[in-house]
């Protein structure tokens, strides 16, 4: 029953290792050529991530709100948007990498259209993919595509921050205002927070929810490693 229901919660994963599984037994030289990929791609984020999470947590610790208000808030105008285009631009590293600094962006107050520039710009049009496009498809191409790339970028960032707000985008698990909370939005459903502490948390529709129970020091010990080991860190704790 506990493997259905780890299934059902990790659909995608669940999907992932049957699709393995039916190429390991269909087509070996395949799935082996499919492994030696995944495995590129999981030493690639390995290596890249963690640098990013660091970067990201010394910013998010030491550069102040009201600088990421004034460069890429929604008051920034159109300065926010330059330094946005900059931002994208002179980074380094896959897309993933740029969701956390996202992420950490907007927590601290940058608008969604500059969020929007961010990623758009560092996806397509970052300098080192610059540099090589130039080198194998030839100056001119690269310079048109990113004219008209850029103004796509400056349409597109206008045209979603009409339509999605700060309000609609889930929230970080904010500090309960007293004892223990699940933000429902980051909620992925994984249980590892029933695992460890089924007296506080149960799941109900593929969320977590708390129950009413007093919490006593004790279980607080096992609460608070729920909150640690959250994968969503959708668990505020407070006291
Ligand atoms: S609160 Fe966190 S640990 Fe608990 S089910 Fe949701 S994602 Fe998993």
């Amino acid at each position: 029953m506990k493997i259905l229901e780890k299934t059902k919660n990790n659909m995608v994963l669940s999907f992932v290792v049957l699709a393995y599984g039916i190429l390991f037994v269909t087509m070996p030289d395949k799935a082996m050529a499919a492994v030696g990929n995944s495995m590129y791609y999981v030493f690639e984020m390995l290596l890249i991530m963690p640098v990013v999470f660091i970067l990201t947590s010394v910013i998010e610790a030491w550069v102040p709100k009201e600088v990421i208000i004034n460069g890429f808030g929604e008051k920034a105008g159109f300065k926010g948007n330059v330094f946005a285009f900059l931002l994208g631009s002179f980074s380094a590293g896959p897309i993933y990498a740029a969701f956390p600094v996202c992420k950490m962006l907007l927590k601290k107050g940058a608008s969604i259209g500059n969020i929007i520039i961010v990623l758009s710009t560092w996806a397509v049009i970052k300098v080192p993919m610059l540099a090589n496009e130039a080198k194998f498809l030839g100056p001119k191409f690269m310079f048109l595509r990113w004219i008209l790339t850029s103004i796509s970028i400056f349409a597109m960032a206008f045209i979603i921050s009409r339509f999605v707000k700060t309000e609609d985008m889930p929230k970080e698990a904010e500090e309960a205002e007293e004892g223990v909370n699940v933000n429902q939005d980051y909620c992925i459903g994984c249980g590892v927070c029933v695992d460890i502490c089924p007296k506080v948390f149960y799941l109900e529709d593929k969320k977590a929810h708390v129950t009413d129970m007093v919490i006593v020091e004790p279980m607080k010990v096992k609460v608070r490693q729920a909150a640690k080991e959250c994968p969503a860190d959708a668990i505020g704790v407070s006291g």
